[in-house]
């Protein structure tokens, strides 16, 4: 058995198990029902143990969160048509948006592609590498370039002319940027508490975000932006103000060159449930005087296997 084939079976393993704990639980019914399954904790559907080992069709496959190239390692599993699409759409948006922060901070070798525009005729893809915070080479080579845009810019710069040249970086898509830090902020905090976190209608609202990144469902995604350090990083409840009370996941991304923390809201089971977004905007654009916010941070215990605390998310909601 490969590598792969064993994280994958651990993984079902260890989540089917948790599954069958949570759906023990009187209020909590599942249709269809089954005995040994796992549910893709993004779109929800259906899986069983088969769909862990085959690679053809719909199966499941390995997560890492945050996607392996911002420093994630392999925590979950997520269905094949969920992780592709997410690997294309957002995460790459996420990783150029990033390295984007990397360069204007300056910080020394992060590159950058950009199509070098001289004066105002000659186009060259080109590639700008950073050196401090004021200073950065631009690398133009003659194995990307149009032969004959080329060879203008060799005669300009042979008539020892200093040419006025203008960048052109292609930006990134906000949508998929915030979408792509919802997506992994929800799959942790299904890491962290297991299907006991995922059983609560309000994050169905979650999931369709995540499942369509250009419609407007939730405000800002539940983005805080807020310099959180990194003993902050883990999950927590916030219980004050109480039209604020959230789940509130911090979390770590890691690029080449850099590493940045980032909080993000998910809405609890009971009120004020999805107006937390609302609640946000309001107070985000009233810009009120500072009001305390009180922030729980949970410690991590045997959420998964413990049958007593599979459904510890809804044990913390109603405590607070
Ligand atoms: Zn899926």
């Amino acid at each position: 058995m490969s590598q792969k084939s064993r994280i994958r079976k651990r993984l079902f393993n260890k989540f089917s198990q948790n599954l069958q704990l949570v759906k023990k639980h009187p209020k909590i019914e599942t249709d269809p029902d089954f005995t040994y399954g796992y549910k893709c904790p993004i779109c929800w559907r259906l899986f069983a143990e088969y769909d862990s080992y085959t690679s053809t069709g719909l199966h499941l496959t390995i997560e890492d969160v945050p996607p392996k190239s911002l420093g994630g390692k392999p925590i979950l599993l997520t269905c094949n048509e969920c992780n592709n699409y997410a690997g294309v759409r957002f995460e790459s948006q996420l990783g150029q948006h990033l390295t984007l922060v990397d360069f204007m901070k300056g910080i020394p070798g992060v590159s950058q592609k950009s199509q070098v525009i001289i004066d105002n005729g000659i186009k060259i893809p080109g590639k700008l590498i950073s050196e401090s915070k004021d200073c950065f080479k631009i690398d133009v080579s003659s194995k990307k370039a149009n032969p004959k845009e080329y060879l203008k810019l060799i005669e300009l710069l042979q008539k020892g002319i200093t040419p006025k040249v203008n960048l052109k970086i292609k930006g990134t898509n906000q949508s998929f940027v915030e979408v792509a830090l919802l997506r992994i902020a929800y799959l942790l905090a299904y890491d962290f508490f297991g299907f006991g976190f995922l059983v609560n209608q309000n994050l169905m609202t979650v999931r369709n975000q995540i499942l369509n990144p250009l419609k407007q469902i939730m405000f800002n995604k539940g983005i805080i932006n807020s310099a959180f350090s990194d003993e902050r990083i883990g999950v927590h409840l916030i219980d004050e103000p109480k039209d604020l009370k959230s789940f509130l996941v911090v979390f770590q991304v890691k690029t080449r060159h850099n590493k940045y923390n980032f909080g993000v809201v998910l809405p609890g089971p009971g009120e004020p449930g999805l107006n937390i977004y609302s609640n946000l905007e309001r107070y985000l654009n009233e810009q009120q005087k500072k009001v305390p916010v009180n922030i729980q941070a949970i410690k991590k215990r045997d959420f998964i296997s413990n049958p007593e605390l599979v459904l510890a998310p809804h044990q913390y909601w109603r405590m607070y």
